[in-house]
């Protein structure tokens, strides 16, 4: 069974494949994770040689179905974790994720399974991630966009929020924008990339930083 550290390893590297594709480089992992290039592409050797990834030299890792497994469980417990926290414990929003990080590595199958049965096999986690199942299959998910890329006049709905931040999370509570909450594009500023959403009628301006992390589904 892979350490703490090597399952956050694979788990950032499938994080990074859904943005950069199959293939990511050592340096993007050790930038995700903040560990150096040289600890990074050691580790890589280490996972290879166990049948969790391929590493080559100078062309990165991909994930081998052994390793792609793991990331996947690990996810799994995290984000039902998550969920599991609010919804029974009544922790916040901005709560969560800290707490699941360190959860997620010492939960047994048989505790997430009986978990994920008690709050009713839910498909989304507290801030717009899919849940894995059981068996690993991945809810599907509606085309998303940052709020960056987002069109003027145009209505949407929040779908997600990048989680690792709880001071970004509960601004946004602070502003009223939720999971699942409909916003308009009001305005895009060009000056310093920042966007005015309006929300239930009242204008908020947002900065580039916080639009980028924030991804909406456009409604129809
Ligand atoms: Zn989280």
């Amino acid at each position: 069974m892979p350490t703490i550290s090597k399952e956050n390893y694979l788990k950032s590297i499938y994080s990074l494949n859904l943005t950069y594709g199959e293939s990511v480089s050592t340096s993007q992992v050790a930038m995700k994770l903040e560990i150096t290039n040289a600890a990074t592409s050691e580790m890589a050797r280490k996972l290879a040689k166990q049948g969790y990834l391929h590493y080559e030299k100078y062309k990165g890792v991909e994930l081998t179905e052994k390793g792609r497994k793991i990331a996947l469980q690990i996810i799994r417990r995290h984000r039902l974790w998550e969920v599991f926290l609010i919804k029974v414990l009544g922790l916040s929003w901005s709560e969560v994720h800290d707490e699941a990080e360190k959860l997620e590595h010492n939960t047994s199958e048989e505790l997430i399974n009986k978990i994920d049965k008690h709050l009713n096999y839910p498909e989304f986690d507290p801030h717009g991630h899919p849940i894995p199942n059981e068996k690993g299959e991945i809810p599907q998910m509606p085309v998303l966009v940052s709020l960056l890329e987002a069109t003027v006049g145009k209505n949407y709905k929040i779908f997600r929020v990048a989680d690792e931040s709880s001071e970004l999370i509960e601004y946004l509570t602070k502003l009223n924008l939720f999971l699942y909450q409909d916003i308009k594009i009001i305005e895009k500023l060009s000056f310093d990339n920042s966007i005015i959403v309006q929300v239930n009628g009242t204008n908020h301006s947002l900065s580039e930083k916080v639009a980028e992390k924030v991804s909406v589904s456009i409604l129809k």
